[in-house]
């Protein structure tokens, strides 16, 4: 029976996707990155490091121990590989543009940390992503679904914020050396929260999702407003003042009028807030004078009922505005105002306990120091 790896299977198998002792073993062996043959059972050394006879006659001198090594590979390794980068379900939402829309749940180890909507754009050129998702084998998946569409090559990665379910998979893209873009305030963001988020990662994901899953900064800055070009394909990237984080960054796809807006916009999964409630409010009222046919949410579905969309959040938004302002102006304190604020709408948002206490603290920190 004959069989063989395709480009993407060769890449699969490809050292670096191995356990580091593997690595190690297999290294020392061939004294280069190895591959399974057209028969899967066979091995053969790719480029060693120059004509090296010593190479060589190591490599036939351990023929027989690489074989028994690379069957232990295929049976384990391999398909621990192929998991890895098992596509990641995406779906159009207009021409070009592709959404993988996450489940409501907290990072887990099975959902490896994809539970930010991710998806990326493709031009005549190349291919945006935009956020990457929760790990590098959520990032890895993307990048899996992104070759099911192209062979085009990724030339930018864009973070909408510092959220870690939104850009632990940047790593995933490092071989296509692309520009990673983000808002102004990314950068020290992610610095500020790094040693939190790794904590947060290995608790949350687990140690073995968690550890290869590098943080990887932004090198290109949006101040305000920035257009970058796929080919024939214009994206405006905005930079927002503080909202939902104090880096929020949306995308317009000039050619679908598709508006990215990352977490500014929250559907049946409750908002947070970890930026400026006043702030979020106002930056929504801009948000609704630009001409999108259809959005992307941070978390939920898209939809092409805009500016309508918006109007779920800002109620729970504005509500929580009132309620804390009730608060307050009654001397409420804040232990009080979190247990009582906000039981009517319980119902109304997945996730509601894990985050509706948070957004009451976060909310009367700010609004206490209100004129
Ligand atoms: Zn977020």
């Amino acid at each position: 029976m004959s069989c063989t790896l395709n480009n993407h299977q060769m890449r699969v198998f490809r050292l670096m996707d191995i356990s580091p002792s593997l690595q190690f073993a297999l290294t020392s062996l061939t004294g280069g990155p190895v591959k399974v043959g057209p028969c899967g059972m066979s091995l053969a050394t790719l480029q060693p490091q120059g004509d090296s006879r010593l190479m060589q006659r190591r490599h036939m001198k351990h023929k027989g121990a690489i074989n028994v090594l690379i069957g232990f590979l295929v049976s384990g390794s391999l398909v621990l590989a192929a998991q890895a980068q098992e596509p990641l379900s995406v779906q159009p939402v207009s021409s070009g543009v592709f959404v993988h829309i996450a489940v409501h749940e907290d990072a887990t180890a099975d959902n490896r940390g994809m539970i930010a909507n991710v998806g990326f754009i493709i031009g005549q050129r190349c291919v945006a992503v935009i956020d990457s998702g929760g790990s590098l084998a959520g990032g890895r998946a993307l990048r899996a679904a992104i070759r099911l569409q192209t062979d085009k090559p990724v030339c930018y990665v864009i973070n909408t914020h510092v959220h870690p379910d939104h850009i632990y998979g940047n790593s995933a893209f490092i071989e296509d050396r692309p520009r990673y873009i983000g808002h102004r305030n990314l950068a020290a963001a992610m610095r500020a929260r790094q040693v939190y988020y790794a904590a947060y990662l290995d608790r949350t994901i687990g140690t073995e999702l968690a550890r290869p899953s590098a943080l990887v900064f932004p090198d290109q800055f949006v101040d305000s407003v920035q257009e970058i070009d796929l080919g024939d394909r214009k994206l405006i990237l905005q930079a927002w003042p503080t909202s939902h984080t104090d880096n929020d960054l949306t995308v317009f796809d000039v050619q679908t009028a598709t508006l990215w807006l990352g977490d500014l916009l929250f559907r049946e999964r409750i908002p947070t807030l970890d930026g400026r409630l006043a702030g979020w409010l106002s930056t929504m009222t801009q948000l609704e004078s630009i001409p999108a046919r259809q959005v992307v949410p941070g978390h939920g579905q898209f939809s092409s009922d805009w500016p309508a969309v918006l109007i779920p959040q800002r109620e729970y938004l504005q509500r929580l505005q009132k309620d804390v302002r009730s608060a307050l102006k009654a001397n409420r304190s804040l232990q009080q105002a979190t247990d009582e604020i906000g039981a009517s709408n319980r119902a109304q948002w997945k996730l509601f306990e894990e985050s509706h206490r948070h957004n009451v603290t976060a909310a009367f920190t700010e609004l206490e120091w209100e004129d």
